[in-house]
């Protein structure tokens, strides 16, 4: 859809034309998974794929919320009647969650018209309720003239999706839908927000970076991740440190020496180990060793698989079946349980690798996957 079709379609709905478009991305995370809750630190990256939203301020109270992705038709609320928590918003609760997260913080946001559309896979692991959040947050901060930073909208966006929607999700997602730059991986850590641009131009290297949504969303996710959770804060607890993030990698084995349970001590070693490889994975990059970084991200799929205990069949083979192929390395990204996985290829093997791939999961009866390049891409920006 073009800009103009997007605003076309605003006009059409509401009677006159958008004062603007933006748009926000959706992400893959490069490394640093289950560490975004332990304070620790995560590298993801922007995709091409973004939501746009047309966008009007208003100023008599009154939200009114379209999607073009999903049935039904447009959402009408009132900014001064949202409350966290109330069920049967759907969609809309993203848009609405961040109008009321702007209000809650005292921002004088007083409603909008908006219509959306957005070419993030829904529910992939890909963020795409991020990108929802991050886009309506930017026009709102635009058009409100409010002056507030990308990570200042990133954390407005969390809360919105966590006491709003009642998904206690971490700070990556907003933060790299609101903060990546074209060609870059960020380096974000999550305890101090402090970010760091790390180079990522795969081209330029004659590598790619595929996506393997494997369309899958095992039920267990979200049970397991609130159960994941809490053994972090219970092992952090235990150890005595205000958070996972405080376990040295270099006193990883007197840490564990000090838990009793074998399954409390996986879970530490894989916040652990993961923290130190987001390092490892980011020094490489640094340095301009794109393909050192293949054997890191194979060790973590690894360590969430084995210690963190978060992956699944469809992940797995995805994993297994691009590095029999000839990946330089690849992981599940994401929550786990499902979403999507990565592969880093020399271009070359990008054809064989997807074949190989796809051919695995034909064998094993598994739903055909989708796989694409994931192309390190710009964050949230006004387009018009
Ligand atoms: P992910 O963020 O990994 O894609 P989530 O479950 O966090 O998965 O968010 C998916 C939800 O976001 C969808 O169920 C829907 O409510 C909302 N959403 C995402 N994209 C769109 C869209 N284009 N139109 C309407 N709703 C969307
Ligand atoms: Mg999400």
């Amino acid at each position: 859809m073009t800009d103009e079709q997007l605003a076309g379609t605003f006009a059409a709905l509401y009677g006159y034309e958008p004062e603007g478009l933006w748009a926000a991305p959706g992400r893959v995370n490069l490394i640093g998974e289950h560490t975004d809750y332990n304070d620790g630190y995560v590298l993801p990256l922007a995709l091409p794929h973004t939501a746009r939203a047309a966008v009007s301020r208003r100023d008599d109270g009154v939200l009114r919320l379209h999607s073009g992705d999903v049935p039904g038709g447009v959402v009408e609320l009132r900014a001064d009647a949202l409350e966290p928590g109330a069920p049967g918003l759907g969609w809309a609760a993203y848009p609405a969650g961040v109008v009321w997260a702007l209000r809650d913080a005292g921002h004088p946001v007083t409603g909008l018209d908006l219509h959306l559309s957005s070419t993030v896979p829904v529910g992939a692991g890909l963020s795409s309720s991020a990108a929802l959040e991050i886009v309506t947050a930017l026009a709102l901060n635009d058009l409100h003239g409010l002056g507030l930073r990308p990570w200042q909208l990133a954390r407005l966006a969390q809360r919105a999706e966590n006491v709003f929607v009642g998904m206690p999700c971490g700070i990556m997602d907003q933060t790299a839908s609101a903060c990546c730059t074209a060609g870059h991986a960020l380096h974000l850590d999550t305890r101090d927000l402090t970010q760091r641009k790390v180079p990522f131009d795969l081209a330029a290297d004659g590598l790619r970076l595929l996506v393997v949504d494997t369309r899958v969303q095992h039920a267990l996710g979200d049970s397991a991740y609130a159960e994941r959770r809490a053994s972090c804060e219970e092992g952090a607890a235990l150890l005595d440190v205000p958070a996972l993030r405080d376990v040295a990698f270099g006193q990883l084995d007197e840490a564990l020496s000090r838990l009793g349970d074998e399954t409390l001590r996986r879970r530490v070693r894989h916040v652990v180990t993961e923290n130190r490889r987001v390092e490892e994975v980011t020094a490489r990059l640094g340095a301009g060793d794109t393909r050192g970084i293949g054997p890191l991200l194979t060790a973590g799929h690894a360590s969430l698989r084995d210690d963190f205990e978060v992956s699944c069949p469809e992940l797995d083979l995805a994993v297994e079946s691009a590095c029999a192929a000839g990946a330089l390395g690849a992981r599940m990204t994401g929550a786990g349980f499902g979403g999507s996985a990565i592969a880093l290829v020399e271009e070359a093997a990008a054809e064989p690798v997807t074949k190989a791939v796809n051919a695995a999961f034909a064998a094993a009866g598994h739903r055909e996957p989708r796989v694409f390049p994931a192309v390190p891409s710009a964050g949230a920006r006004r387009l018009v």
